[in-house]
């Protein structure tokens, strides 16, 4: 392709487009129109932009590029959106062409890339994230830097799954242990899953390392590779699981990005029918403990509670209500109301990376507002929104701890001995 030729979009795309009315109700939800006010940083003007490339009225150039580089991809436009506009569909296909094209529109960052290649080799990633920790202090390469600024202070040790209550089957549930949270947060994964056992969960395990779900390349416009990673996915599923089993997921990114399955392999038809089953098994962690026979008691320690919902969860998996109303539920803890709750904290993916200043510049609004409202814990609930919050905590010396949903969960329960109700 070169580089004069428009910009080359899916039909999918060019629908989506023809849907948007530039009404503009999106514009209030976008963090960047928020954070900037510019008409080029919104939902509207990017759909514009990219509207405008399609029909050859605007080259596809480095100024395309920066617009669209500096979109986080959190969805909180379709959300916000009247016409029900998916605008992510645009946007991945903008993404892929401009990719195509070798166009530096998202990767400033070179150890992106490599970043990205890394997370789907379990051991090598383990290996790399305990070595980046050590590496903080030295002087490293520009490229570098920013990626070990990211990662935890310490990688919590996992502690053992509860053993299950006796004659108790709920359930089918396969735990999907995701990349990021089993490298950097495995107390977090033994801990959704000592909850989920406790609430009448049969877990059922599939054989191997899990892969990658493809979040985070779909992120960055390597559309083929996030499909790749899909269809393999799809394949260990209808390989080992009953097709009434659930598919948890304790990161929301990654828990949205398995229920665009259907959607992401719509045009092939081998994967297309299991893909559309299995996305709609998907359900985010705190769905699916709010859904299980047993509920499970819990007592606050007078905690004040800051939620940070994955945007994902909110905006693609539609799920994002189950985490408030769990956290709402704890006596002797209080769920601090934050306007920002489900508003994008500039984490993104490799986002943060990617566009540090912008991400950053989201972050402290977020953290103020914490910081104002006195807020003891930021619960989060996606493995890039923990990374960026601990950092940005640390960077400002901070008092608040960022925990995951499921870990504050299990330190909170009660009821050791699960009972079967009814
Ligand atoms: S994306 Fe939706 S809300 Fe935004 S301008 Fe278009 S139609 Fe209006
Ligand atoms: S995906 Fe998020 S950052 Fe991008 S246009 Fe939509 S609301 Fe704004």
């Amino acid at each position: 392709m070169t580089s004069d030729a428009p910009l080359a979009l899916s039909d999918a795309a060019v629908q989506q487009l023809e849907h948007c009315n530039k009404c503009g109700f999106c514009l209030p939800a976008c963090p960047t129109y928020i954070e900037t006010g510019l008409e080029v940083h919104s939902p509207r003007g990017r759909l514009s932009l990219m509207e405008a490339a399609w029909r050859g009225e605007l080259s596809v150039d480095q100024g395309l590029a920066e617009a669209l580089s500096l979109c986080i991809g959190c969805r909180a436009c379709e959300a916000a959106c009247p016409s029900g506009v998916h605008y992510s569909t645009v946007l991945e296909a903008a993404r892929t062409d401009m990719v195509q094209r070798r166009r530096r529109w998202v990767i400033p960052a070179p150890a992106v890339p490599a970043l990205l290649r890394l997370v789907r080799h379990r051991r090598a990633f383990r290996a790399a994230v305990r070595l980046g920790r050590s590496a903080r202090r030295l002087p490293l390469p520009p490229s570098l830097a920013p990626l070990t600024a990211m990662l935890p202070v310490r990688v919590d040790s996992a502690r053992a799954v509860a053993a299950p209550h006796p004659g108790w089957s709920g359930p089918a549930v396969h735990f999907v242990d995701t990349c990021v949270m089993a490298a950097m947060f495995p107390t977090a994964n033994r801990d959704a899953m000592t909850l989920l056992t406790a609430a009448g969960a049969h877990l059922v395990p599939v054989p191997g390392p899990g892969g990658c779900c493809g979040a985070l390349e779909a992120h960055v416009g390597h559309l083929e590779t996030a499909r790749q990673l899909a269809r393999a996915q799809v394949a260990r599923w209808e390989r080992h699981l009953a097709p009434d089993t659930w598919l948890v997921a304790h990161a929301g990114g990654c828990a949205a990005m398995m229920a665009d399955y259907g959607r992401l392999l719509a045009d092939d038809a081998h994967s297309r029918e299991p893909a559309r089953h299995w996305a709609s098994q998907v359900r985010d962690f705190a769905t699916a403990l709010a859904a299980l026979p047993i509920p499970l008691r819990f007592r606050g320690t007078g905690t004040r509670v800051g939620l940070q919902n994955s945007c994902h969860l909110v905006n693609g998996l539609h799920q994002g209500g189950a985490p408030p109303a769990l956290l709402a539920g704890i006596p002797g803890d209080a769920l601090v109301p934050l306007a920002g709750q489900d508003r994008c904290c500039g984490a993104g993916g490799v986002y943060n990376v990617n566009q540090p200043v912008m991400a950053q510049q989201i972050l402290a609004r977020h953290l103020a507002e914490g910081e104002q409202a006195s807020v003891d814990v930021w619960i989060v609930n996606n493995p890039g929104c923990a990374l960026h919050l601990e950092q940005g905590v640390q960077a400002r010396g901070g008092r608040a701890r960022v925990q995951h949903l499921a870990t504050y969960l299990r330190e909170r329960w009660v009821d050791q001995a699960p009972r079967q109700e009814g």
